[in-house]
């Protein structure tokens, strides 16, 4: 995702699954193996009835499943989220390659997927212009004489896309979400997050020797000497480092309260005594006055230091690094983009071989121009009576919240009549959006990959910058339609359900109730219950941040989070590296709501049909196909570094937990198996929040 173009801080949206973020993920196995008619929801196939359900019920519902799909060697994690993920994608490229036939009578929008795509294949031509696309960016670079010049380059490079020093986003107001204001953020590490930098165990020492290695081989291949490649890699380290240094982690990045910080432009401009504001916000065509958001006033003040005090050749080495870094992908030469698969993809993630040219370019696409690409997707494969259901389950699990609410014990009248309201304000958005994305200003020419690639961040960013000062467009999505994932904002108290993931194995028309609610149900309950998670309960119906609880429910409601917080930090996910209890703390709220509240609706929804509860389907009664259908949805291989990696930086609790730790939780879970209370699947402190 476009961290840098960010609607939102990345705290603000919460999704189903840390998914598309890394260049690592998603590589198919299944390219003519798997049709969408072979997935299914619940899937008796997979379990494993060998297996005790009250002693792992997580092997017992994927074991067939883990032994069907050995990992291939070009994925960090296989699961079923990358079964549809695949499919989804040989879809889109049919469209794509569709689109890139020249033919006379392309609309607008398939001449620029189309001729895109054409662009990107053509690896010949893009080894054949080395880096002569990208020369003017490093000459621009090489003139920079001085601190004077720097913020104008600066902008230049973030209109491109460039994460260098800080990032500038347009963002909704804290105090009142109706706005949209200049944000200026963290940024400008190659690392993926702040403690990277600090941890002092052996395996991130090495990782950071590892990834001055790769730096440096980066530089190299950009024309640099060995020597002087050394060197320079070691400046961008000691840069990063120090930047790093001022930053948030991603755990503190959770808390908004954290990131709060409302100024004017003319006071923050003030205090960066070393870099004229006024004159980067010129070059960037941003606005040169009024509100603003620092969110992270020590990592701004570092900033203007290190400006005063490193040597202009020390900023011209590091923003070389970052232009590289930031271009390196299916736009230059493959020698680039296979050195940061060998980092980012291998090294840090695990996975064994490079994905295949037309998944890389397709994913692009997606990325780039995903709702031209998705209104083309949309009308073949989201027909309208799959979004009238989805709308329907909805509105169902809405319900099931409201009822819910009502019958908490911890929670006062005056805050459950609060927390109602907002529940009431949440808008459901289904499929993609109701007003199509205008690319009619984005130029795209046939057999120009880099300068393609550099027009439509600058057209991306120039989207964002246009928000600013005006009211903001809630009708607007984040994640295009093929999107297998989901999301809740905090500031805009939707939830956003994409097409791509209203499909099987999540989700079908042709599969019953217990299958539908255990899986889908569930994530919509997740996405929903994200309105009242640690981060999301902080905001109020109109996604202002305002505390809208008493002080008595809000302790009330620390403590009973708190037993969830302790149950997380106990997990080792790999031998040394244990889950963050604060980290997950959100998507662990989300899971077990957002279950509970499908188990409230489909029981409501079973009683209403009189169904028969003890009529067993493929040897299974419907509530234990409920569980098995939510369990089958996590059911992922993952490789030792992925793990590792993900227990640092996803807020997301591994597939396995997401299973097992949550059904620990729910004593109906149990009773739909006769688990007895000393089974591992039945947990001695169950929590329970909503
Ligand atoms: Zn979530």
């Amino acid at each position: 995702m476009y961290r840098f173009l960010a609607v939102i801080p990345t705290w603000g949206i919460a999704l189903l699954v840390l998914f598309a973020a890394t260049t690592t993920l998603s590589q198919p196995h299944i390219e003519s193996t798997v049709t969408a008619h072979e997935l299914r929801v619940f899937d008796p196939s997979i379990v494993d009835a060998s297996i005790d359900p009250c002693d792992n019920f997580y092997r017992f519902s994927c074991n067939n499943w883990f032994k069907r799909n050995p990992l291939p060697p070009d994925q960090a994690a296989y699961g079923r989220f990358t079964e549809l993920f695949e499919l989804n994608r040989l879809h889109l490229r049919e469209i794509l390659e569709e689109a890139s036939k020249p033919a006379q009578n392309r609309s607008p929008n398939e001449q620029k997927i189309g001729d895109e795509y054409a662009s990107c294949m053509d690896t010949a031509a893009i080894n054949k212009l080395g880096l002569t696309p990208i020369k003017p960016e490093l000459d621009r670079i090489a003139a920079l004489r001085g601190p004077d010049e720097l913020p104008a380059l600066l902008a230049h490079l973030h209109t491109i896309g460039v994460d260098a020093f800080f990032d500038f986003s347009a963002s909704q107001d804290y105090a009142d979400a109706r706005q949209v204001i200049s944000f200026y953020n963290s940024g400008g590490l190659g690392l993926p997050e702040r403690d990277y930098y600090f941890r002092t165990d052996d395996k991130s020492i090495e990782q950071r020797k590892q990834y001055v290695d790769h730096v440096r081989k980066m530089l190299v291949l950009a024309g640099e000497s060995e020597e002087q490649s050394a060197k320079d890699a070691d400046t961008v380290m000691a840069i990063e480092t120090r930047l790093a240094k001022a930053s948030l982690n991603v755990t503190e990045l959770r808390d908004p309260q954290n990131l709060n910080h409302p100024t004017e432009f003319a006071a923050l401009s003030r205090g960066l005594s070393h870099f004229k504001l006024a004159d980067y916000a010129e070059a960037a065509h941003a606005p040169a006055a009024g509100k603003a958001n620092e969110s992270e006033p020590k990592f701004m003040a570092e900033f203007n230091d290190l400006v005063a005090t490193t040597p202009v050749d020390q900023i011209r080495t590091y923003l070389r690094w970052h232009l590289l870094h930031a271009y390196a992908g299916t736009s230059m030469p493959e020698a680039f983009e296979t050195e940061t698969w060998n980092f980012y993809a291998h090294i840090l993630n695990g996975a064994e071989k490079q994905q295949e040219r037309w998944k890389r370019c397709t994913s692009r696409i997606d990325r780039e121009m995903g709702e031209a690409l998705g209104q083309v997707y949309v009308s073949k494969y989201f027909p309208p009576e799959e979004k009238l259901q989805a709308l329907d389950m909805t509105l169902a699990i809405e319900q099931a919240m409201s009822k819910d609410i009502d019958s908490l014990d911890w929670m006062s009248p005056a805050t459950k009549q609060a927390a109602k309201e907002k529940l009431k304000t949440v808008m459901n958005k289904i499929g993609y959006p109701d007003k199509w994305r205008d690319y009619s200003k984005l130029n795209i020419v046939r057999g120009d990959a880099l300068g393609n690639l550099e027009r439509v961040r600058q057209f991306n960013f120039n989207r964002e910058l246009a928000k600013i000062g005006k009211p903001i467009d809630k009708g607007e999505w984040t994640m295009s339609p093929p999107t297998v994932n989901a999301y809740y904002d905090a500031q805009q108290n939707n939830v956003n359900f994409p097409a791509g993931y209203f499909q099987t194995p999540f989700f079908s028309t042709k599969e019953d109730d217990a299958a539908n609610y255990g899986d889908m149900g569930s994530t919509i309950g997740h996405e929903l219950t994200h309105g009242f998670d640690d981060e999301g309960r902080q905001f109020d119906k109109d996604g202002n941040l305002k505390d809208w609880w008493t002080k008595e429910d809000e302790d009330k409601f620390k403590q009973k989070a708190q037993c969830m917080v302790d149950q997380y930090d106990a997990i080792e996910a790999v031998p040394g590296v244990h889950l963050n209890g604060k980290l997950t703390l959100g998507e662990n709220l989300a899971d077990l709501g957002g279950l509970w509240l499908a188990w409230i609706a489909w029981q409501d929804k079973a009683q209403a049909a009189h169904l028969d509860m003890n009529a067993k389907t493929d040897g299974y009664t419907p509530e234990q196909r409920f569980w098995i259908a939510y369990a089958q949805q996590w059911c992922t291989q993952t490789r030792p570094e992925q793990l590792r990696s993900q227990a640092q930086v996803d807020p997301h609790s591994p597939d396995e937990y997401r299973t097992n730790s949550v059904l620990q939780d729910l004593p109906e879970f149990a009773k739909s198996f006769n688990c007895k209370a000393t089974a591992k699947m039945v947990s001695a402190k169950a929590c329970r929040v909503w």
